[in-house]
C-alpha cells in the first residue's frame, strides 16, 4: 500500500525528485512588486505595500482591521497582550499544537492550561474546557474566570485551527461567554478557511494569520493580527513602538515592541494574495483525490468538519495504530517523500511539563496515529 502512496504522490506532483511537505509557490508578480520596493529604496518601515497588503488581507477575511507584523508568533504574542493577559494569568489552549501558540503565553509571563482537543476538528474541545471550568473554576463577583483552588484568573483561550481545519466556533464562543474568557483565534494555519460562511480569525475578540514559507502563502516571513477598528488601532500602535505620530517630533506613550512587517515582506505578501484563490483551489481538488485514493485503504484522510469550508493547508491521515504510522513514516521518506509526524502534544516539552491540564485522551490518541502528506501546490497542467 505505501509503494502504491508514494506512486500516487509522485504522479501528483510530476516528478521523480524530493517532495517535500510544503514549498512555496511563485507564479503572479512576486518579482515585480518585490523589485518595485527594491527600485523605489522603500524596503523597510515606509512604504505603500504594507498599507495595500493590510487592506487586501482585511478584504480578504472580512475583518474590520488587519495589522501587519513580522510573523505569527509576535501576532499571537501582540493579541494576548491586548487581550490584557498578564504575569500569573492562565491562557486556555490545546496541547496538540505548534509550540509558538504557548510559546507567545509564556512572553506574556503566563501560563498555558491544556484541555483536549475533539478528534473531528482536531481543534480545541468546548465540551472539554466547559468540563475542566465546571470542575475547577469559578466567576467571581468581579465578572473574573478563577481556578477555585488558588484563585489565578484565567483570561483568555486559545483555540488553533489545526492544518486549516475550523474548531468548533459556534460552542466555544458560547463556552467562553458563560466563563469570561476571551476568545483569541490562532488561524496561523487557516487563511481561506470558513466556518458557517464566515473566515476564521474573526470569530474571537483577536484572531492571528502566519504567512511563514510553509503557510497556505507567504511574505517570507510574516504575521497579521485581525480585530475590529478599536482593537486594530491599538494593535498598529504598540506593534510600531508605540509612537505618537507628529511630523518630527519622537514621543512614545508605553512600551511599545517593534513587530512591524517590512515594505520588501509586504510586497511580496500583496502578490502572493492575488492567488490565493488559485492556491485555494489547487489545494481543495488535491484533498480530493488523495480522500479518493484512501477509501480504498484502512487509513483515514482528515476532512473538513462539518458546516466548515477548510483551506487542506496540510492534508494529514489518522493510522490505524501507532506501528502502521511508525510504517508509514518510514516507507515515504525513505522513498524521498516527505511526510511527518503531528507535533508532540505541548505537555511532553519540559517547558510545559508542568503545565495545568485536563484529560487529553484525544490529543494523545491523534499524535500517536495522525501523518501529515505533501500538500504543496500542484504544478499547473502542461
Ligand atoms: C505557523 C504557526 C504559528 C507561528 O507562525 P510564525 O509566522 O512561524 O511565527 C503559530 N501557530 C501555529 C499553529 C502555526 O502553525
Amino acid at each position: 500500500m505505501f509503494d502504491r502512496l508514494v506512486g500516487f504522490i509522485r504522479e501528483q506532483y510530476a516528478t521523480k525528485e524530493f517532495i517535500p511537505l510544503h514549498a512555496p509557490v511563485f507564479r503572479g508578480r512576486e518579482r515585480e512588486l518585490v523589485l518595485d520596493t527594491i527600485d523605489s529604496t522603500f524596503v523597510s518601515s515606509v512604504g505603500a505595500y504594507v498599507d495595500r497588503f493590510e487592506r487586501d488581507v482585511a478584504g480578504f477575511t472580512g475583518s474590520p482591521r488587519a495589522v501587519a507584523v513580522m510573523n505569527g508568533t509576535a501576532a499571537l504574542h501582540i493579541a494576548l497582550v491586548l487581550a490584557g493577559v498578564e504575569r500569573g494569568d492562565l491562557v486556555v489552549t490545546q496541547s496538540l499544537t505548534f509550540v509558538a501558540t504557548c510559546n507567545a503565553i509564556a512572553y506574556c509571563g503566563a501560563e498555558p492550561l491544556f484541555v483536549d482537543v475533539d478528534r473531528r476538528t482536531l481543534g480545541l474541545s468546548p465540551a472539554a474546557l466547559d468540563a475542566w471550568l465546571e470542575e475547577h473554576a469559578l466567576v467571581d463577583d468581579a465578572g473574573v474566570c478563577r481556578t477555585r483552588v488558588d484563585h489565578r484568573r484565567i483570561r483568555a483561550c486559545l483555540p488553533m485551527h489545526t492544518f486549516g481545519h475550523p474548531a468548533d466556533l459556534d460552542a466555544l464562543i458560547a463556552v467562553c461567554e458563560r466563563w469570561k474568557l476571551v476568545l483569541i483565534e490562532d488561524a496561523a494555519e487557516s487563511l481561506g478557511s470558513y466556518y458557517k460562511g464566515r473566515h476564521t480569525g474573526t470569530f474571537g475578540e483577536i484572531g492571528v494569520l502566519s504567512f511563514n514559507g510553509n503557510k497556505i502563502m507567504t511574505t517570507g516571513g510574516g504575521g497579521m493580527v485581525l480585530a475590529d477598528e478599536v482593537v486594530g488601532k491599538r494593535a498598529k500602535h504598540l506593534t510600531t513602538t508605540a509612537k505618537i505620530p507628529h511630523p518630527y517630533e519622537f514621543f512614545h506613550d508605553e512600551v511599545g515592541y517593534n513587530y512591524r512587517l517590512p515594505n520588501l515582506n509586504a510586497a511580496l505578501g500583496c502578490a502572493q494574495l492575488e492567488q490565493l484563490p488559485a492556491f485555494l483551489a489547487s489545494k481543495r481538488a488535491l484533498a480530493e483525490r488523495y480522500i479518493a485514493f484512501f477509501a480504498s485503504t484502512d487509513l483515514q484522510p482528515i476532512v473538513e468538519p462539518e458546516h466548515c469550508r477548510s483551506n487542506y493547508w496540510l492534508n494529514g491521515v489518522i493510522c490505524e495504530s501507532p506501528a502502521q504510522r511508525e510504517a508509514l513514516l518510514k516507507a515515504t521518506n525513505e522513498a524521498g517523500v516527505m511526510t511527518r509526524p503531528i507535533w508532540a502534544l505541548m505537555t511532553r516539552l519540559p517547558l510545559y511539563a508542568n503545565a495545568l491540564r485536563g484529560p487529553l485522551d484525544n490529543a494523545e490518541w491523534l499524535e500517536a496515529r495522525v501523518v501529515n502528506l505533501p500538500s504543496s501546490v500542484t504544478p499547473e497542467p502542461a
